[in-house]
């Protein structure tokens, strides 16, 4: 059993991620927002600290926990896209200089580091041009796009955070790990939007609401990129694999993803619109609307084309993804279905 100290532990990754480690370890979960582990509040083994990082009362509160820990995982992020197009000053200055003073003060305190960090940071390589490219930590170049297509921003300042994490492994000995999850889905991710101006969330909590409440699923630029969509369990597994195999991933990038899940965001949609219609029989489904990124994000925006992850390095301490697009999409949709439809259920977002 280990003393863990979980930033970001109230988001979506973070709160599934907090049910598993709770099972092994004492948890302190600090967020700005605790509701989605708010079922963990009586646990024994868990201790809440709703607080804003960026305060500076905050950050002297949190060193003490840093010191007291055995294992520091950092989920802090803006991690939206709408959010790299409207608050892009916003996004480094969490994204890095915050997150940033969590790595020194491991650094300072010898403390292991778990830091979540992006598949974005892969950037632009894999277009569409048929290539089959997958994604590898160790020799895969990181290519952003121009800078006044500002969506980069996100990933660059993630990137600039692993290069200072690993900066730090080689000057001042911090023991960490890096995990760059791919397109991770499933219960409580995000937020559900009743109106379509109510704000963007990331696809599949975007095409949830529109089925939800019957408003247009939008194709952005047709729908033609494409994403591996990984389950939260599969990626709750191997963030598990990772911790318990200290030695293997000890100043390590590790890729947490599912290269058999690959869709076009078309065939998302599709494959949504038929679970659904599965799940909840009576339910109407919405127009599916085309629109460019730049209409529907706002200007800046460009989009990754394909985001395919080499997983060997997980896979080869046992780990392998469960679930098939299929089952992840209908583990996710059904959670949503029974909360709607099916007033006063409380289903158990991790499927316990
Ligand atoms: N997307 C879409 N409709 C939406 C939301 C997103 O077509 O309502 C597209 C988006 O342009 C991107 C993909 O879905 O190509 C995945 O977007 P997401 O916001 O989930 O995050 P990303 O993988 O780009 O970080």
């Amino acid at each position: 059993m280990s003393q863990v100290v979980v930033f970001g532990g109230g988001g979506f990754i973070g709160s599934h991620l907090c049910r598993r480690l709770v099972k092994k370890h004492d948890v302190e979960i600090i967020d700005i927002d605790l509701e989605k582990v708010e079922g963990l509040r009586e646990n024994e083994r868990t201790t809440f600290h709703e607080l804003d990082i960026r305060d500076a009362a905050a950050k002297e509160y949190s060193r003490g926990l840093i010191e007291e820990a055995d294992i520091v995982i950092d989920l802090i992020a803006y991690a939206n896209p709408q959010q790299y197009v409207d608050i892009p000053v916003d996004v480094v200055h969490l994204n890095y200089d915050t997150n940033l003073e969590i790595v020194e003060v491991c650094a300072e305190t010898d403390t292991r580091l778990i830091q979540f960090s992006t598949c974005e940071v892969y950037g632009k390589v894999g277009a569409r041009t048929g290539e089959d490219v997958e994604f590898d930590e160790d020799t895969s170049d990181l290519v952003m796009g121009p800078v006044d297509k500002h969506r980069w921003i996100y990933a660059t300042a993630k990137q600039l955070l692993e290069r200072m994490v690993h900066a730090h492994g080689l000057e001042n000995d911090l023991d960490w790990t890096i995990v760059r999850p791919f397109n991770v889905i499933g219960p409580q991710m995000d937020y559900i939007v009743e109106d379509p101006g109510e704000g963007t969330p990331r696809v599949f909590a975007s095409f949830m609401s529109s089925l939800l409440y019957n408003h247009p699923m939008h194709l952005i630029d047709g729908g033609q990129n494409r994403r591996a969509f990984t389950h939260i369990l599969d990626a709750v597994n191997g963030l598990e694999a990772i911790i318990e195999n200290y030695h293997e991933f000890n100043r390590e990038i590790v890729n947490v993803g599912n290269p058999s899940n690959e869709v076009t965001i078309a065939e998302l949609a599709n494959r949504m619109r038929a679970v659904y219609q599965d799940l909840s029989p009576d339910g109407s489904l919405p127009e599916t609307v085309e629109i460019s990124g730049t209409e529907f994000y706002g200007e800046g925006y460009e989009d990754g084309e394909r985001r395919v992850p080499n997983i060997s390095k997980l896979t080869s301490v046992g780990w392998e993804p469960e679930y098939d697009l299929d089952d992840t999409l209908r583990d996710g949709i059904s959670y949503y279905v029974d909360i709607h439809e099916r007033p006063g259920t409380t289903p158990d977002p991790s499927f316990e």
